[in-house]
């Protein structure tokens, strides 16, 4: 039986958030929080793997206490286990320090063979969690996963897709995975399983659960070398369009525009 862990981030709806333009911060009350898109395609190859192999699949996330609900989420469409990262002192941490801070809490589940992530998030976007947490646990990654070729009880055997070329890559366990969105489609969660999940419990690891595995200037904003200076949303670009009548007169109009940006 496998041991499958799976990195699942709550993002706002990237459809409906509005940026605060004074703070530079996302306004996480201007829209609905959900999954990140591709880390349900990262549960759904957990439950693929589970299913062919049998397992045990744990959704470990860090985020403030409304992140309870996207675990939910999580168990309703197959995960046995869920565990919420959420205290004031993870907050304000970049990506090492969210790295830090996943993985402390793995080293404390202790035992895995695969974790599973989303190759990237909708929010922050940077690609950089899932990389950055196994290095810090000295295991090996893949990224950029579109294809699981084959797992086995030992190892596991994956296309890797880069801009360049496709790999396939065969490694033994424990090892970190990175999916990407073509890797499967994720089953939706049944009236049933979501009923049950409302009932399940959402493990909450503080801080302090965390003693012994996490050092405390490398976690929040105490642990992050980083930190957003100015965020800028770009404004929409709007085509400019006119309407002529006759196309005589429009064409002498795009000749005149041609002539005065020295184009013709
Ligand atoms: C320089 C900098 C400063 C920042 N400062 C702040 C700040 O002050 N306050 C603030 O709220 N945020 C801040 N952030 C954002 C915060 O660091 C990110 O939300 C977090 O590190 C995850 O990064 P990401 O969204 O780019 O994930 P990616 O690296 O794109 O995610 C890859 C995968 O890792 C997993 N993953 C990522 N994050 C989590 C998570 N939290 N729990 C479980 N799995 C996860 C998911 O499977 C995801 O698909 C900052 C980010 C940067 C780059």
């Amino acid at each position: 039986m496998l041991n499958i862990i799976v990195l699942v981030k709550q993002v706002p709806d990237i459809e409906k958030v509005r940026f605060d333009m004074e703070t530079g911060r996302i306004d996480r009350s201007s829209a609905p929080a959900e999954i990140n898109p591709f880390d349900l395609n990262a549960l759904e190859a957990a439950l693929q793997i589970k299913e062919k192999l049998g397992g045990f699949i744990t959704a470990l996330s860090m985020g403030p206490m409304q992140a309870v609900n996207s675990l939910r989420d999580a168990m309703a469409r197959g995960a046995d286990d869920a565990i919420l990262l959420e205290d004031r002192r993870f907050a304000g941490a970049d990506t090492l320090a969210t790295s830090h801070t996943l993985a402390a809490a793995i080293r404390k589940i202790g035992s895995y063979d695969i974790i599973l992530c989303g190759e990237k998030t909708v929010d922050g976007d940077t690609g950089q969690v899932g990389a950055e947490v196994a290095e810090l646990l000295e295991i090996p990654h893949i990224y950029y996963v579109s294809r699981i070729v084959n797992v086995s009880e030992k190892s596991i055997t994956v296309v890797s897709e880069t801009e360049d070329a496709s790999y396939v890559l065969e490694s033994d366990f424990p090892v970190l995975v990175s999916v990407t969105r073509d890797v499967n489609k994720p089953r939706l969660p049944t009236l049933k399983s979501k009923m049950k999940a409302m009932k399940s419990q959402v493990k909450i690891w503080h801080a302090e659960d965390l003693s012994g595995f996490l050092e405390p200037d490398k976690t929040g904003y105490a642990g992050s070398p980083t930190s957003v200076q100015k965020v800028v949303v770009q404004g929409e670009k709007t085509r400019q369009g006119r309407v002529y009548r006759q196309v005589e007169e429009g064409l002498a109009e795009l000749i005149r525009l041609f002539e005065s940006k020295g184009l013709i």
